[in-house]
Formats: structure tokens, C-alpha cells, sequence
């Protein structure tokens, strides 16, 4: 099935609305005007509104949050709900980031809520999930894949799947400049559709696109996206410069 590749940039605790701004008009200078991949950027919460200001001209980039609370409003000190996303005009939200898993002790049943209320809100997730090394050197990849895609997806409805995007990260690959060889994505990726085929069928688990994350650089973009079932990146210290995102964008056609 032909997938459009999808490229996302996320900047974690970096960059002020103003550094923002600055990446969202040298970027847009380098990418041109059309593209064949859809193209996120996530920026930290305060800087959301000035980015969506930047990208009103853009046909090609869209905006998502890193993160969001799955309640609507409430005494939920210091969290963001997605209305307050929505009224933003916010098109995508990251959740389950295994910095938000390690670091913020996110379960899978909070990230199965924050994607059920991102459905109901029509925002579309970008669901992480990916292994430790420690699981890796166990053995236990296909199990953590297995439970954090049932467990995350659980209740979720055949028509959420196309507007759902799996974002597979090895831990051990995000930020360490080790990535993930080709034949490692490409396995990793075809078993998750393989899980999505069991939940959802074989239509529908084809139409889902898969984005590969860990160490995303311009040099080894094309060699991953060839991967049959890599369908986009996610990108974190590569997407901090509007150069080597834009190649990154730019090899992913
Ligand atoms: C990430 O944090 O989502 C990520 C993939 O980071 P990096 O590209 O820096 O490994």
C-alpha cells in the first residue's frame, strides 16, 4: 500500500517561542514550497501558538504538541488539555515518548486514555513505543511491542486507525547516535503491523503509518525510509536545525 511518509520533528525542552519562529522561517525557506511527505513540527507548549502564526502560509507543515492530558478541564495543576490544543489548531499530539514513559512514569493505560480523548477530540496521536536495550538484550522486543500496542490502542475503534500514526523508538537509539540498522527497523515495524493485524485487520493495519525514531540524521534517512514498512521519522536532535531537518524531509520523498 502506498503510504505518505510522515516527518516529525520534535524538539523536546528546547527552543523559545522566538528560536522557534526563527527555525519556522529558514525552514520553510529551505523546503520550498511542496512536498511529498507530510511534515509535523513539535514544539514546546508555549511556543505552539507563535509556530501556528509562522506556518499560516506553509501547504506543507503541520503542528503537534509533545504531550497532553486526557481529561477535559479540572484541577490538574500545571497539565494541558486538548481543547486548549485544539483552540490552537493543533493537528497532531506525540504521547507516550519514552522520555515521558522513563522520566514521568506514564503507563500504557494513560497513554490508551490521552489516545482515546485525542480520537474523541479529532486530534490525531503519534503513539510511541520501542524497547530498552535491556529488553532488547533479553529478548523481549516482540512482548514490549506487543503490550504496548495493545495495551495503547486498546478500544480503539477501526476508523481512529488511519488517523493514528505508530512512532517505533528503541530506547537505546534516542539521542545515544546509534541507530537502528535498517534490517532492525524494517523487523521491528513489520512485526508492530503484524499486532495492528491482529487488532485491526489486514486493511487497515496496512494504511497505518509507521514512523521509525533514534538517531534520524540526513545520511541514513533514505536508507531507512527504503524499509517496507517505514513510513516516516520522528526526529529529535536532527530536527533542531532547519538545514539537516529539511534534508532529512527532503531524502524521505
Ligand atoms: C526522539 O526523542 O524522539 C528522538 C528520536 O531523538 P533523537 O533523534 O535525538 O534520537
Amino acid at each position: 500500500m502506498n503510504r505518505k511518509p510522515i516527518i516529525a520533528a520534535n524538539w523536546k525542552m528546547n527552543k523559545t517561542p522566538k528560536e522557534a519562529v526563527e527555525f519556522v522561517d529558514l525552514f520553510e525557506n529551505h523546503i520550498g514550497g511542496s512536498t511529498e511527505v507530510d511534515i509535523v513540527l513539535a514544539p514546546a507548549f508555549v511556543a505552539l501558538p507563535a509556530v501556528k502564526e509562522a506556518l499560516a502560509n506553509s501547504d506543507t507543515t503541520m503542528l503537534a504538541a509533545q504531550n497532553c492530558y486526557f481529561e477535559e478541564s479540572g484541577a490538574f495543576t500545571a497539565e494541558i488539555s486538548i481543547g486548549m490544543l485544539k483552540e490552537i489548531g493543533v493537528d497532531y499530539v506525540i504521547i507516550g515518548h519514552s522520555e515521558r514513559r522513563a522520566i514521568f512514569g506514564e503507563s500504557d493505560s494513560m497513554i490508551n486514555s490521552k489516545a482515546k480523548a485525542l480520537h474523541a477530540a479529532g486530534v490525531k496521536p503519534i503513539v510511541c513505543i520501542g524497547e530498552t536495550l535491556e529488553e532488547r538484550d533479553g529478548g523481549k522486543i516482540e512482548d514490549v511491542l506487543r503490550r504496548q500496542i495493545e495495551e495503547g490502542l486498546n478500544g480503539l475503534s477501526s476508523e481512529n486507525m488511519p488517523d493514528t500514526v505508530i512512532a517505533y523508538e528503541p530506547v537505546w537509539a534516542i539521542g545515544t547516535g546509534r541507530t537502528a540498522s535498517p534490517d532492525q527497523a524494517q523487523e521491528a515495524h513489520a512485526f508492530s503491523r503484524s499486532v495492528l493485524k491482529d487488532m485491526f485487520g489486514e486493511e487497515i493495519s496496512q494504511s497505518i503509518r509507521i514512523q521509525y525514531g533514534g538517531s534520524v540524521k540526513p545520511a541514513n534517512t533514505q536508507e531507512l525510509m527504503s524499509q517496507e514498512d517505514v513510513d516516516g521519522a520522528l526526529v529529535g536532535g536532527a530536527s533542531l536545525e532547519a538545514e539537516s531537518f529539511s534534508e532529512i524531509c527532503k531524502n524521505a520523498c
